[in-house]
């Protein structure tokens, strides 16, 4: 793997962070998968970050003990960042250099969650991850259901797609999206990640998962984030289910602009700054009860805005460093 920057070191090598636990690394170099720790001059560079590498990432390797060491982090073209926890202010770096993220969201089992799907939205906005929606679990659906959601991220200038992973339903199209891009799969446990990523490619063999077990206790299969390579071309990132993915760093200002379908009625706003929450006469609002805006996507923002003014309770994850549902 070369690297635009620089020569490669002597004694180093690039590879590509493929697995993260919470201290070891797994980096592929050359076809072959590496346990690897990041050295701790990594650590001290962090600032307002949480943690010094991610999945995803472009690193050099120094291979000459065991395990190798993760030396330097080569610049990220994208990231997709959160809020670390309510209580740790700081950016926690999920996941480096990706093309897409399918957000996983299913219609039963669990239900389709509107605020989880517009919070992952709004942070691919912010990071300029281009998003799909997928909806799984069709088989489960109202009549109509699947055809409101689509409604509503279509409007948010979301590409829908439907899947039933059980039957095989929408897959094709599913891996034609995949194929020669680094995509993310995220969305809460249970909702068919692993399921998908099998259908897509059946050798991946991914633990699949029973919902009365981890939907039901708290627990979850999948603890950490995971690169497959795909036969088609390309990666999938399947990352941990993320109990409320909160952005860092942002005003109420770029909040605004993560909701598009607000723009053409924040025009008619009587405050040019109307935050779309307590102002009179504003079109945003008046849109919602007129049905113009879903009210679920308002509903999502101004959570979302409310957090940013007012402390969050949160309760404390049972394991910090891989939070999951
Ligand atoms: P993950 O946690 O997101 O990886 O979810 P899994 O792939 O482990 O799936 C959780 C459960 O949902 C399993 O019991 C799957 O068999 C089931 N499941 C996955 N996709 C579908 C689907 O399209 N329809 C139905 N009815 N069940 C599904
Ligand atoms: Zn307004």
């Amino acid at each position: 793997m070369a690297s635009a920057e620089s020569p490669t070191p002597a004694g180093m090598v690039e590879g590509r962070v493929v697995r993260a636990d919470a201290r070891l690394f797994h980096v592929e170099v050359d076809g072959r998968t590496l346990p690897a720790a990041p050295r701790g001059k990594l650590f001290e560079e962090l600032g307002r970050r949480k943690n010094p590498v991610a999945v995803g990432d472009l690193v050099r390797l120094d291979v000459s003990g065991t395990p190798a060491s993760i030396e330097e982090v080569l610049p990220r073209r994208n990231y997709l960042g959160r809020l670390a926890s309510a209580h740790d202010p700081r950016e926690q770096v999920l996941v480096a250099n990706v093309d897409q993220l399918f957000v996983i969201g299913s219609l039963r089992k669990p239900g389709f969650s509107s605020n989880r799907t517009d919070r992952i939205l709004a942070a691919c906005f912010w990071h300029d991850i281009p998003a799909v929606l997928v909806l799984n679990k069709i088989d489960l659906a109202r009549p109509g259901e699947v055809e409101d959601i689509r409604a509503t991220y279509e409007l948010a200038g979301v590409d829908v797609l439907a899947t039933c992973a059980t039957e095989g339903i929408g897959i094709d199209a599913l891996r034609e999206r995949l194929r020669d891009k680094v995509s993310v799969f995220y969305g809460a446990s249970g909702a068919g990640k692993s399921s998908l990523l099998n259908a897509i490619q059946p050798g991946l063999n991914i633990k699949v998962g029973k919902i009365s077990r981890y939907w039901e206790t708290g627990k979850h299969t999948t603890t950490f984030s995971q690169l497959h390579r795909l036969d088609l071309g390309g990666w999938v990132i399947d990352t941990p289910g993320i109990r409320v993915f909160r952005l860092h760093g942002l005003t109420p200002g770029e909040l605004r602009g993560l909701f598009p379908e607000f723009a053409s009625f924040a025009a008619r706003c009587r405050y040019p700054d109307c935050s779309h929450d307590h102002e009179p006469e504003c079109a945003v609002f008046d849109a919602v009860e007129a049905g113009e805006i879903p009210h679920t996507r308002y509903a999502s923002y101004v959570e979302m805005l409310d957090e940013m003014t007012e402390p969050v309770e949160e309760e404390v994850p049972l394991d910090p460093e891989q939070e999951g549902d």
